[in-house]
């Protein structure tokens, strides 16, 4: 499996993006950042869109991303996630109002954005990866994913406060060689944190240690990048080798 890092910041400022990972190509893991980094040819390889939550962070570049491909001349876009994600953005984004329902368009049958529903905690395959969501705890309905190839993978919590059915699934599941975890704070924020349904590092440490992960290499993503030196810092007194930032730009290969 090979994935390739978007933008993985928990803003858009200057040259950081939000979140969206191209995994083998044409399965994309949350849509926070497409048509900047991709030019044509990547962008008509794209037919699944595996959808996390809905704020406009991880979904902003959806609607750029179809305008796109009705112009060239491509069609049938899968659009995955649970029911009541799927809801959301059929509802408030794709409505007609603040974008073209391409749900419908060219016809229902044709449409460019086919919806398609996967249930929680359920093994889903696309294209050659399996996929299965899990329930996290954050301010809109979210979920992180267990993304597999085989038999190994990786899982990614998306944007989460506290929470412990990802960890459980964490500790249970086989073939999991890293994950990617919400670490959006430094720890002098850490009620802004949990207000805001996200994670610092000393609540993403304790977490890993209370369910036996500690050695599990980590990838933190979705740092707000004005905290981005103060996070670094942190990370490095900590003196967790197996925990590294995800970079923007970057590709991992499994
Ligand atoms: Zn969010
Ligand atoms: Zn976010």
């Amino acid at each position: 499996m090979e994935i390739k890092i978007l933008g993985c910041y928990g803003n858009s400022v200057k040259n950081f993006r939000t979140t969206a990972y191209l995994i083998n190509e044409s399965l994309l893991l949350d849509a926070g950042t497409v048509t900047e980094p991709l030019d044509h040819k990547q962008l008509k390889k794209i037919k699944h869109i595996l959808i996390s939550h809905t704020h406009l962070d991880h979904i902003k570049d959806l609607v750029f991303l179809v305008d796109e491909l009705v112009m060239m001349g491509e069609f049938n876009i899968d659009l995955i996630s649970v029911k009541q994600i799927l809801e959301i953005i059929s509802g408030n984004l794709f409505n007609n109002r603040l974008w073209p329902d391409f749900t419908v368009i060219p016809s229902e049958k044709n449409a460019i954005i086919k919806l398609r529903e996967i249930e929680l905690e359920k093994y889903t395959e696309i294209n050659g990866i399996t996929v299965k969501p899990v329930l996290m705890t954050h301010t809109v309905y979210t979920v992180g994913y267990v993304i597999k190839e085989g038999n190994k993978g990786f899982m990614f919590t998306s944007d989460t406060g506290p929470t412990k059915r990802f960890w459980e699934v964490a500790q249970e599941e086989e073939g999991i060689e890293f994950i990617i975890a919400d670490v959006s704070f430094p720890n002098r924020l850490e009620s802004l944190a949990k207000l805001s349904g996200h994670m610092t590092l000393s609540m993403l440490l304790d977490h890993l240690d209370r369910y036996g992960l500690g050695k599990m290499p980590i990838y933190i993503n979705h740092i707000k990048p004005i905290f981005l030196d103060e996070i670094f810092s942190e990370l490095s007194l900590s003196k967790r080798t197996n925990i590294k930032p995800l970079e923007q730009g970057s590709q991992i290969t499994l």
